[in-house]
């Protein structure tokens, strides 16, 4: 992909980079309420660009005008989201336990916990989430709301789009007054300026959104460093479902159209798309799908985010499709122009899924295979062989739960998030979302890329010991001066 903007060489990044930390030491000295206006600045200069954002937005990606506004708002939300969690003071997780100098045979110190930034943090901005993944995305937003300073990618199959979200940033730093390189955004086009701006000394932390070959390379790069750092990489996921039988049974019709729906959500374009189905052989199995596949069949080919995009999905679905074993259950037959996408439904049976790594494979697209399995034992082999997800869905009666206790057992230790009678596309922006999981649904499963607890990625527990009072942070000292909620002597108190 090529575009207009300057590619950014090696050398000018670690020139980036030593801005980007000099920048991160003067944010720290910024107040709560500073930071809090700066990210709501932010938002309100993002809604400021108008119609022409969404329509450049469109235009370089292909989306529709309805999902980019809903995709902004989401966005302009999240901003907020940080700012008032901020405000609200105890995401920093103060911790105190009080000296007890009389203790027998050794005096108890007194000792002070709580979150500090990492430093400055690279994005890689999202090719499928042009807004609430990129330049004042997820990442950017959290990572600003920890302390950190932050130097985004531009994803270059949206690079303009990148650019006016970066200068609505930089009218946001000039009216708040904030340190110029705070936030900087670069252009680069080869994987040599990804690497050194993984590599570069300054950068304390990486967050990445894509695929599963570039988010594991990244944090081989880290590995590389003198001193590896953390790299947050959410990848590839085929977010399994699972039908129950009774369900199947009852309700295959609104199960066909929920997910023909779910599967085609924009062009399949989401890392929670449902690209793998699982139930048990049966007349009512034969039932579903027939009724999927009318389903699919309505759905307009429409096009992908970008031809590389497209290209992938041609190659890997007709790779899946190869495999001996697969049968279509309904491949659009529309004619295709350009870039667009042909949804595709196909089959394979437990065992043929089980011999197979290839039909273990993201296909990043209105794709999804359905593993008809010989009994329930089997079902449990196939989930078991499928690698960690960013979510697993059960479709069942609650008697169909009760009779399937095994195969519900395993899923906390599969995915982020678990789903019952729902389907995986539409990710809630809030507090006890997780959007993460296993390897190699993400490189961290301890995290969310998604909603406020994204914030701790980006920082780190310090511990302050017998430090003097008037030297804590305003978070830790005596008498509380930012009223927030404190676990203080092993009781949370205000
Ligand atoms: P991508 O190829 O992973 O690229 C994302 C960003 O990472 C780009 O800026 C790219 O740089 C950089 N990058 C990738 N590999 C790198 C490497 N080895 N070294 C340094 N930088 C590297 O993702 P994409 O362009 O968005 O789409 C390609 C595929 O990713 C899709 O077909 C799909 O399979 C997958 N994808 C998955 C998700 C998900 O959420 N699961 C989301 C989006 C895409 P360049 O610009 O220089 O290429």
């Amino acid at each position: 992909m090529t575009n207009s903007f300057k590619e950014i060489s090696v050398q000018e990044i670690n020139q980036v980079m030593q801005r980007s930390h000099t920048a991160f030491k003067a944010f720290q000295k910024k107040s709560i309420e500073e930071k809090s206006i700066f990210l709501d600045t932010i938002a309100n200069e993002i809604e400021a660009l108008g119609d022409t954002l969404i329509q450049k937005a469109s235009e370089e990606t292909n989306l529709p005008i309805a999902r980019l506004t809903g995709e902004r708002a989401r966005t302009t939300g999240q901003l907020r989201m940080f700012a008032n969690m901020l405000r609200e003071g105890s995401w920093v997780e103060a911790t105190i336990d009080t000296a007890i100098p009389e203790r027998t045979p050794i005096p108890k110190p007194d000792l002070r916990k709580m979150l500090i930034p990492l430093g400055p943090v690279v994005v890689f901005g999202a090719s499928n989430f042009p807004f609430a993944y990129s330049t004042a995305g997820g990442d950017t937003a959290s990572a600003l709301a920890a302390g950190c300073s932050v130097v985004v990618k531009a994803h270059p199959a949206h690079a303009q789009t990148s650019e006016m979200v970066y200068q609505a940033i930089k009218k946001a730093i000039s009216s708040c007054n904030m340190p110029d390189d705070v936030f900087q955004h670069v252009h680069g086009t080869s994987f040599e300026s990804g690497k050194a701006l993984v590599q570069a000394e300054h950068t304390a932390a990486v967050g990445f959104t894509g695929s599963t070959a570039g988010g594991k390379a990244l944090v081989d790069y880290s590995t590389q460093r003198k001193n590896p750092i953390p790299v947050f990489s959410e990848m590839g996921s085929i977010n399994p479902v699972i039908f129950l039988p009774e369900t199947l049974q009852n309700s295959s019709a609104d199960l066909a159209t929920q997910y023909a729906n779910s599967i085609t959500l924009g062009m399949g374009q989401f890392c929670t798309n449902p690209g793998l189905m699982l139930a048990v052989e049966s007349p009512a199995l034969h039932t579903f799908l027939d009724h999927l596949s009318n389903r699919i069949k309505e759905v307009q080919p429409a096009k992908m985010l970008h031809a590389g995009i497209h290209a992938a999905y041609e190659k890997k679905s007709h790779d899946a499709l190869e495999q001996d074993g697969v049968t279509v259950v309904e491949q659009v037959s529309t004619p295709i122009n350009d870039i667009e996408a042909r949804p595709i439904i196909a089959q394979v049976s437990g065992q043929t899924f089980l011999a197979n790594p290839i039909l273990h494979e993201e296909v990043f697209g209105p794709y999804s295979l359905m593993v008809s399995c010989k009994d329930e034992q089997e079902l449990i082999t196939v989930l078991k062989s499928v690698s960690g997800q960013l979510t697993t869905t059960v479709m069942g009666t609650v008697h169909d739960l009760e009779n399937h206790a095994q195969l519900v057992d395993l899923l906390p230790s599969m995915a982020g998030r678990i789903l019952f009678n729902g389907a995986p596309t539409g990710v809630e922006v809030c507090a006890s979302m997780v959007h993460g999981g296993p390897y190699p649904a993400t490189t961290d499963s301890r995290f969310t890329a998604v909603g406020i607890n994204a914030v701790k990625r980006w920082v780190r527990p310090v511990c302050y010991q017998n430090w003097p009072e008037s030297l804590l942070p305003l978070a830790l000292q005596n008498n509380n001066p930012l009223n927030i909620w404190r676990m203080v002597d092993n009781e949370w108190k205000k």
